[in-house]
This record gives structure tokens, sequence and C-alpha cells, in this order.
């Protein structure tokens, strides 16, 4: 898969921005970002995923210069920006709570930052003009903030950082007060605004789904420490670790952690034979055997590992539904469509593709081969 960014000799053969052994270490000693290490391309929109406390705030806020870097290079354009402040680093940010001037129009909220600064009040009209017809606020500018509904708050808010035209923008969580619909909504408008302004974008959230719409590149992050940066194909289809085969993806991946023995492990009540998809030394050795819910087939037509389980429940979500089975204390989940949904309490057998079988060492909890 191609990334849509400009590739790096088109922009002069250096990163954007770049992070060298970043870390972050708070005055009371805890070590919150372990040595961050990141390119970002010019144009690039790139998404911290990773669950709650895993230091991606931390490292968006050293990025924005409102929290100091411990050690480490922060280089913006190849240049050395550690003790820049906010507004030198060309940087607009969104925050979670989106705090609009209530007594202010939509209009003055969207125009404020350039107001201070004394910009002519021709080209702010200009400017707010432009922002508010793509964000899809030109009906709404007289209004008072206390007249908008959640997600055209949250658009305001992004307005007035967009329309600072600075190169940098970075979002924090900014969709987490909305509900889950108007979530969607303004998923689809950050990316249009994206696509048109074109700026580089670093964006944290906690929601896979998110992440996996709008990036570029992922960041997965856990405990302070990248886990894996890519494309949302490649976290996909191949994480190179457990932690984040099971976190993108939904429902999660299922896991099977056996013993080796023969080249067989147990999944329940089944045994299953990987002598020709492991390597000799992991016999005798723990392993994670890993498959998607939506991996599954319930027919041989693909061949793959067969499976005896029981249908312990079923949740029909529309075009498809979740089976939650069990075999022995072994459960997993299946996504099915929901024309094939089995009966409840009955024998299910289903084959896992070849092809779709994760395997990852049970110590190091890293992919094998
Ligand atoms: P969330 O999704 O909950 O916002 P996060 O991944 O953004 O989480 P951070 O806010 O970056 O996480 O926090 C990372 C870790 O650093 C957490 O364990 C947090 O408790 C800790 N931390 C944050 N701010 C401080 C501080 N000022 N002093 C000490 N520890 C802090």
């Amino acid at each position: 898969m191609e990334n849509k960014y400009r590739v790096q000799e088109e922009v002069g053969g250096q990163p954007y921005i770049s992070l060298r052994n970043i870390n972050k270490i708070y005055p009371n000693g805890f070590h919150a970002v372990h040595n961050f290490n990141l390119d970002i391309q010019k144009g690039e929109f790139v998404v911290f995923v990773g669950p709650s406390g895993c230091g991606k705030s931390t490292t968006l806020r050293m990025i924005a210069g409102l929290e100091d870097i411990s050690n480490g290079d922060f280089l913006l354009e190849g240049e050395r920006a550690n003790e820049k402040g906010p507004r030198e680093r060309g940087i607009a940010m969104v925050f979670q709570s989106y705090a609009l001037y209530p007594q202010m129009t939509v209009f003055d909220n969207i125009a404020f930052g350039l107001t201070l600064q004394g910009v002519d009040e021709d080209v702010i009209e200009e400017r707010v003009k432009n922002v508010a017809r793509i964000l899809g606020l030109t009906d709404y500018l007289d209004r008072l903030p206390r007249a908008l509904s959640g997600g055209q708050r949250q658009r305001v808010a992004i307005g007035r950082a967009i329309i600072r035209k600075v190169g940098i923008f970075l979002m924090d969580e900014p969709l987490s007060n909305l509900d889950a619909k108007q979530r969607v909504t303004m998923r689809y408008e950050i990316a249009q605004i994206h696509q048109e302004t074109g700026a580089t974008t670093i964006y944290v959230t906690h929601d896979q789904t998110e992440a996996m719409t709008l990036a570029d590149r992922i960041v997965v992050m856990k405990d302070g420490y990248i886990q894996q940066v890519g494309t949302p194909y490649e976290l996909y289809y191949k994480p190179e670790n457990v932690f984040v085969a099971g976190f993108i993806g939904e429902p999660p991946m299922n896991f099977v952690r056996d013993t080796v023995e023969k080249g067989r492990i147990r999944f329940g009540e089944n045994v299953i034979d990987l002598s020709h998809l492991l390597p000799a030394d992991m016999e005798g050795k723990e392993v994670v055997f890993g498959f998607r819910p939506e991996a599954a087939r319930l027919t041989d037509a693909e061949g793959g590992i067969r499976i005896e389980s029981m249908v312990e429940l079923t949740e029909l979500l529309g075009d498809n539904a979740n089976v939650y089975l069990k075999s022995g204390e072994q459960t997993a989940i299946l996504k099915v469509d929901s024309h094939d949904t089995p009966e409840m309490d009955q024998p299910l057998s289903f084959w896992i593709p070849e092809k779709s079988i994760y395997l990852f060492d049970g110590e190091t909890e890293k992919v094998i081969g």
C-alpha cells in the first residue's frame, strides 16, 4: 500500500517534524514517554493511539511546546526546536474541551486569534468566511455557542485553529465530547478539512476506529513506548506483536495461548497441528495463536484449520453478527454474515484459513517469522 503523503525526497530530503529519542520524566519522577522516535512528512496525517495513560497527550504536548522535553531532540524542518515556544513553532491545537467564548458569536470566536494579532478587518472577514465554508458554518456565523449542537461547537473550535494558517495542526481527542453519530460525521469532516488544507496533522485518540479511518500512519503506544508505526493496512494485516494485534480491529483478534507439543497446541477441546507453520525451536515453548473474528469461515471452502465449538451467544448487528463461542475453557468471537447466524447453544464447526493465522512468541509477544 502506498502512503498518500508526499515522500521524503519531494520535501527536500528531510522530514518536516522529527522526534529523536524523546523522553518525558515528570517532576514527580514518573517516566511517561520512553525513547520516542518518529519522522513526520509535510501534509501527513499521523494518529497516536493507545489505552489511557500510554503517553499520547504527553507526547503531543511536547510537540506543541506546552510541556518540556526531558531529553531527546525535537526538530522542525531539520532544526532543533526544543526551546521554541508554542507560537514560534507554527502550531495550532484543538483540545478535547473546546471552550468557546459564550458571549461571542461564532464569527467572533473564529476570528478571535486574528483580532488579537491586529489583522485587518477585511482580511479577517474573508478568512472567517472561507473557514466557515470549509466547516459548513456559513449559516451560523451570527449565533452564540449556546445555540449550537455539540458537533457545531466542535467545528467552531476547529475553525479557530485552522484560521491561523499554521503548518501543523495538533488535535487531542477532539471528538470525545460528541455522541456516537456526531463522531462519525465529524470524523468525515476532519478528513475533508485535512484534504482541503493539506496541513500536517497529529491527532491523539484512544479509539482505534478513529485512528484507522483518519490516519496516513498510526503510532500505537503502550506504557510510554511505541509498539508499532505503520499505515492502517500494515497494522491490521502485519501486527508486530500481540498488543497491536489485539488493539487494532473490532471485535479484537482472538488469541489462544498454549505450549507447543509435537508441533501442536490445544484450542479448548480441539488439537491443532501447527508443525508446518512453526519454527522447530518453538517446540516446548508457549505460543500465541491469533485469528480475526472476520477471518473465520463457516464452510470448508477455503480449507484451513477446523475447530469444533459451542455457540454461547449471538449478536445481530445488521449486515453481520457476532458469534460468541466456547470450546472447553477457550472462548472466541466470530463475525459472520447475519444470514449465516448460527443457533445458540448448538455445536458449530468453523474453519480458520491458514493465511489468516497469526503466530506470536508467548514469551516475547513478538510475531513469529
Ligand atoms: P489519556 O487517553 O487518558 O489522556 P494519555 O495516553 O494521553 O492518556 P498522558 O496524559 O500522556 O496519557 O499521561 C501519561 C502518563 O503520565 C499517565 O500515567 C499520567 O498519569 C502521567 N502524567 C500525566 N501528567 C503528569 C504530571 N503532570 N505529573 C506526573 N505524571 C503525569
